[in-house]
């Protein structure tokens, strides 16, 4: 079957057609600036050339109409009609506690999930509108939510009850949620495959670092605790985000710099993390690396930093797995970074992890980077989020059949 995986932001829709089959992608591609000037749809199918074309979307429904032109062009498509399309899978951050596992999209999963929107509100309502115009473009087609959140509801209360006062959780559902939970349920699993360990007797930490960044302790296939929380903003530090902090500086920095909580919180977002700690220079780990190598200070300071926390996240949930057999790195920066991997491990030598540094030297390759002697092994996995929301939209169509 062919499933088409939609992941809206409130101005763009990335999306790839994958054969379940081969789990091979046939196209994918990118709308860029829906509802801007300038709007544009850049189209790959799978070996011929990337396309790019301007094109006027004022909403995410022209973008889809635009994708699926793209998908079923006589020339350039790769599938003679919609009916080539056996369903979405659609990519839904917050699911809230409603929402353990994949669904299929009906009337009664978007209420629902319009109920969690005050939980992630920049990016429930934008990836519901591109649920509804799917829905207006493909109204035959089965639909297929995956959340972000959803791997992370096997997480005890220990680890997702905030140390506030109980009625909050009880009134506004303020609990941690996590994130990444797509990619962190499918690296696991593969780490152990990979090990060659029963995933259901397994411990194992993944770290998932790219622009938002998070790490989940995920024991015997289930996750128990992750970094972020309520919102994404908490835990390690990341591109643009602070990750964990004192709550009381929020208000320090709002009376020192004359500011809204919402400026502060817009700071704490867009301004701080790896591009804060550089002094505005950069959040890209490339930049990073290569002033670092030329010995600027603020960029081996931010990498010192980001490498310190998550390495005090790994020791958090080694303590609380009671152990851990693999450690894994995957996103932009866990599969690219050798030098921000080789950081991190500096620190794990009570864990008895050895690196092999011809190994760590690859980038998104499956492999075992540690020793064959290290006590824990170190594997870099590249995530596969698009591939693991296919699988469950499979999963689910076929189930519901
Ligand atoms: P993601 O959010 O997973 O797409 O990760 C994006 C981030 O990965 C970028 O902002 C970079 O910091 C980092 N990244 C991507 N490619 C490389 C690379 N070749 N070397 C180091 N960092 C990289």
């Amino acid at each position: 079957m062919n499933i088409l995986v939609i992941n809206c932001g409130s101005s763009s829709l990335k999306f790839q057609l994958i054969n379940t089959d081969s789990e091979e992608v046939i196209a994918k591609g990118l709308c860029e600036r829906i509802g801007i000037d300038g709007s544009r749809i850049v189209y790959s199918p799978a070996g011929g050339e990337k396309q790019i074309k301007e094109s006027d979307m004022p909403t995410h429904t022209e973008a889809i109409k635009l994708v699926i032109n793209a998908l079923t062009n006589s020339q350039t498509g790769v599938v003679k009609s919609l009916d080539e399309i056996g369903a979405i899978g659609h990519r839904l951050v917050h699911g809230g506690e409603k929402f353990a596992f994949s669904t299929i999209i009906n009337d009664e999963v978007i209420k629902a999930v319009e109920e969690c929107n005050e939980l992630a509100p920049l990016h429930n309502p934008a990836n519901l509108i591109g649920v509804a115009a799917c829905r207006e473009l493909m109204p035959n087609t089965p639909q297929v939510g995956v959340f972000d959140t959803a791997f992370h509801q096997t997480m005890p209360e220990e680890a997702y009850l905030y140390g506030l006062p109980y009625e909050y959780y009880e009134k506004y559902k303020i609990r941690r949620y996590g994130f990444h939970g797509t990619s962190h349920s499918y690296v696991s699993e593969r780490a152990a495959k990979l090990m060659q360990v029963p995933y259901e007797a397994s411990k194992i930490i993944v770290c998932h670092l790219g622009n938002g960044a998070s790490v989940t302790a995920v024991k015997n296939g289930k996750s128990i605790d992750t970094s972020m929380g309520l919102t994404p903003l908490e835990g390690l530090v990341m591109g643009t985000r602070s990750g964990d902090l004192d709550p009381a500086i929020i208000e320090f920095i709002a009376q020192k710099e004359n500011k809204t909580l919402a400026e502060v919180l817009q700071i704490l977002n867009k301004k701080s993390g790896v591009l804060g700690l550089s002094g505005g220079f950069t959040s890209d780990f490339r930049d990073l690396e290569e002033a670092s190598a030329a010995g600027k200070q603020n960029a081996i300071r931010t990498i010192n930093v980001f490498a310190y926390r998550v390495a005090k996240y790994i020791g958090a949930y080694t303590a609380a797995m009671n152990g851990v057999d693999g450690i894994c790195f995957t996103a932009g920066v866990g599969e690219n970074s050798h030098t921000v991997r080789t950081k991190v491990c500096e620190y794990l030598g009570y864990l008895g992890v050895t690196i092999d540094e011809e190994k760590n030297a690859v980038r998104g390759e499956e492999i075992i980077i540690s020793t064959p002697d290290s006590k824990t092994k170190v594997m870099v996995i590249p995530t596969n989020e698009e591939l693991a929301i296919a699988r469950e939209a499979l999963a689910l169509v076929n189930a519901n059949r």
